[in-house]
């Protein structure tokens, strides 16, 4: 079996159990003769999957009763624009923790819609650092305040959520959702994209307090709106039926390995020796500033050599993929989400510790 470590930002790994059941299930789910992607999605099969896959993520995250699960599409991006078309109705006003690519282009649809505040931004040092949020700046009018609460390209993550009070709370969770615990009631929404911890790509997931429903602008368009998606169950058009699937297997196998408290567990450790690695070396080097540090995502640098190309080059021959950091900001980065197994991190810390070695 071909199977490398993969630490790619997303799409990425998938738990091998996971694609094992996929592969034995493919051709003839559950004895229909019928593939899932060839179900109908208004079958009794289909249904009780997609039942099934918001019965499994509201018990693994503690979902409370007053919110409702979404499963939509065009991904995150597409959620840059859903949030304002449906939220920014009131005041018109939106504020925003600024803290790397991804939050921008959030800003920057946004900014379409109403009018928008940058209220803590780490722009300052290139978005090493997760800002101090003053929750006194909080416009109390604004229709909600947007945070993306692990930065992906950059490394960095919120180790606490800002309490914006009466003010919604919209996150941006595409790169850590799943991966530790936090507590839903905190938030107003929260959206990720599947295809880091929750499956394939092609699904997005929405978490959305029900007061925040139904009041989307008279404009916007039916598959925009949030209120579209709770009154057929996700089911308006055609929903990406093999995503939900595999999100759902995703599920099982996150609530078997123990529920999310387990796997946060699992991943500080994963996140702790790699870090750990990296700031006793004399070749690597963290550019994220501690305190500030993704479990998830973690770029590395090799300060004042031309050495990553050779690495990146190397580690892939080892069976150790997709180490090449984000265009904008160079270096390496792994990118360890929940399916990434502890031997693939340990495989990772060996490969950087010849590399070390032979590069002194
Ligand atoms: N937000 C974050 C934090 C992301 O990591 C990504 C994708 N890498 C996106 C948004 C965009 O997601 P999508 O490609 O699903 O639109």
């Amino acid at each position: 079996m071909n199977r490398v470590y993969n630490f790619s930002a997303g799409p990425s790994m998938l738990p091998f159990p996971v694609l094992e059941k996929a592969q034995k299930e493919l051709v003839s789910y559950n004895e229909s003769g019928m593939s899932v992607m060839e179900l109908s999605h208004r079958s009794g099969l289909f249904t009780n999957i997609i039942t099934e896959a918001e019965a499994l993520l509201r018990e693994l995250m503690q979902i409370p009763d007053n919110y409702k699960v979404l499963f939509t599409q065009g991904g995150a991006s597409q959620q840059f624009a859903m949030v304002p078309l449906n939220l920014l109705n009131k005041s018109g006003k939106a504020d925003f923790i600024h803290t790397g690519s991804w939050s921008k282009k959030a800003l920057s649809e946004a900014k379409k819609y109403g009018e928008t505040r940058v209220i803590a931004s780490s722009e300052d040092e290139n978005f090493t650092y997760i800002p101090d949020v003053d929750v006194t700046m909080i416009d109390k009018e604004a229709d909600y305040v947007h945070i993306t609460t692990n930065n992906t390209i950059e490394g960095t993550a919120f180790a606490t959520i800002p309490d914006t009070g009466d003010v919604p709370l919209v996150a941006d969770m595409s790169s850590n959702i799943l991966s530790e615990q936090i507590d839903v009631s905190k938030f107003g929404i929260i959206y990720a994209g599947a295809q880091k911890n929750i499956g394939p790509a092609g699904v997005t997931v929405v978490i959305i307090r029900e007061d925040l429903i139904g009041q989307a602008k008279d404009s916007c368009p039916t598959m925009l709106n949030y209120q579209t998606f709770t009154d057929s169950g996700s089911l308006y058009n055609t929903p990406p039926t093999f995503a939900i699937y595999m999100a759902k297997l995703v599920f099982e196998w996150l609530k078997k390995l123990g529920g999310i408290k387990k796997m946060e567990k699992i991943n500080r450790e994963k996140a702790a020796i790699l870090y750990d690695y990296i700031d006793q070396s004399e070749l690597f080097a963290s550019p994220v500033k501690k305190g500030s540090r993704s479990i998830m995502n973690i770029p590395f640098i090799i300060p004042g050599r031309e050495l990553d190309a050779q690495f990146v080059k190397e580690a892939q021959e080892a069976g150790l993929e997709t180490l090449k950091g984000h265009r904008s900001v160079g270096g390496m980065r792994a990118s360890i989400y929940n399916a990434m197994p502890v031997e693939g991190v340990q495989a990772l810390i060996q490969f950087m510790k010849d590399f070390e070695t032979r590069n002194k």
